[in-house]
């Protein structure tokens, strides 16, 4: 594989690097923190949505997806480079489920009215989606779930609830799965639904986080109708759609980027940094901690070219076994990372706000929300699974 980007491509990385440079400069100090500052704080979400109006405006969201739906038909390596830069960054702007998990698979399997309808809105930074999947009995094994859709004339009358709705509070649709036929066996018997957020039958209630943030929710559906235009894909045959969003969110690259631009940051504390009179960066236990830093982020992001290369040219289920693998790998990486600046940092490291929090006390809150990264979007023990069938040919476990 060749690992350099061409002329072009590094022209098109520069105009990326150039304007998110600039747009940064003016954004909230919480929001490289994580995502849960984006779905908490208003300000932080007012900045999340002009952004996407600017990238919308240039093009930059959609654009791997056919013109006909808002997109560019640029090569998927555009937008890889693309959510390289914005990853460095730290910028969001695109609507992390509705732009990257659900329009690749409604490009890929909705019909023609449904992919006219979500799709150019998406493109346009318009519509946000939640993702309506787990509940409280299914996680990793989604094909429990209990939520029922049972067909009445022109509509589903749906009746269950969903759990860990990441920014159900912000979202305009939903993407969900539920059982149509419960006579079916697991992950036969599903449907793959649109929900508009306000349709009666649907409260949304927040679930706070260890750090009191709120990103998650429970949603509660009650009698609440789709009509049967918004079902993706024949009744009962959702499961396969379902899993190829799982299968598009996993490049991982805009997380390894993310990491490499924390760890510079810090290294350079550690250079500016004295303890007894001295930079940290000259302690021998620190400087071996930054060194095993170093080459898991340089490791990763070479990895996750490799999935990319692989997804070009083999197609995503050829790259799915090294997309699983990324996706564990740099949600490992980012909590070992974060683990390992609080430790350089001691109790100034769990200082939020004062002169004396490095970073602007942005660890605090990142120490736990780390612990989520490898759990949400699967495990990284699933993600394990599906490398040892995927890719190793070993049997199921399960
Ligand atoms: C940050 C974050 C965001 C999320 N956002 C959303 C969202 O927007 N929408 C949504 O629907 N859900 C969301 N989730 C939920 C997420 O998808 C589930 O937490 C995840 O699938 C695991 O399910 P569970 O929590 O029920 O754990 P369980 O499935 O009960 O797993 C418990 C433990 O058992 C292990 N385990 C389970 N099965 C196996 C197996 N076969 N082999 C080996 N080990 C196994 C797991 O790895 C885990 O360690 C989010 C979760 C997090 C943390």
């Amino acid at each position: 594989m060749d690992f350099r980007y061409t002329p072009e491509q590094e022209a098109l990385r520069k105009e990326f690097d150039d304007f998110f440079r600039e747009e940064m400069k003016s954004a909230p100090p919480e929001f490289d923190a994580s995502m849960e500052a984006l779905f908490e704080f208003d300000h932080c979400w007012e900045f999340h949505k002009q952004l996407g109006r600017k990238l919308a405006a240039r093009g930059w969201i959609a654009m791997a997806w056919p013109k006909e739906y808002g997109g560019r038909d640029a090569p998927l390596i555009e937008q890889f480079i693309f959510n390289e830069v914005r990853g460095y960054h730290r910028a969001q702007g695109l609507d992390p489920i509705g732009a990257s998990m659900l329009a690749p698979t409604l490009i890929a399997t909705a019909n023609e009215e449904q992919k006219k309808e979500h799709l150019p809105p998406l493109a346009r930074a318009e519509r946000d989606w939640c993702q309506l999947w787990s509940e409280p009995n299914a996680g990793s094994d989604l094909a429990c779930l209990t939520t029922r859709a049972v067909r009445n004339g022109d509509d589903y009358i749906v009746n269950g609830q969903k759990i860990w709705t990441t920014g159900a509070h912000r979202a305009d649709w939903g993407m969900m799965v539920a059982r149509t036929n419960p006579e079916e066996k697991r992950s036969r018997g599903i449907s793959f639904f649109l929900v508009d957020m306000k349709t009666p039958g649907i409260t949304i209630s927040p679930l706070y986080s260890m750090g009191g943030g709120h990103m998650f929710n429970e949603v509660f559906l009650d009698d609440v109708r789709v009509p049967v235009r918004n079902r993706v894909g024949e009744e009962n045959e959702g499961w396969i759609a379902s899993q190829m969003t799982s299968n598009f969110e996993r490049s991982m690259i805009d997380l390894f980027s993310k990491a490499r631009r924390d760890l510079e940051d810090l290294v350079q504390f550690c250079k500016e940094t004295k303890a007894g009179g001295e930079p940290l960066a000259k302690n021998p236990l620190i400087r071996n901690k930054l060194a095993q830093l170093e080459i898991e982020v340089e490791a990763g992001l070479a990895f996750s070219h490799s999935v990319v290369w692989n997804q070009i040219t083999g197609g995503l289920m050829t790259a799915a076994p090294l997309a699983a693998g990324a996706k564990f790998l740099v949600t490992e990486f980012t909590q070992r990372l974060a683990y390992t600046a609080c430790d350089i940092m001691g109790l100034y490291g769990q200082v939020e706000t004062s002169k004396w929090a490095p970073f602007y006390g942005k660890y605090v809150n990142y120490y736990q929300v780390v612990m989520g990264l490898n759990m949400g979007g699967g495990t990284s023990e699933i993600m394990r699974n599906l490398v040892c069938t995927m890719a190793l040919g070993l049997p199921r476990s399960w």
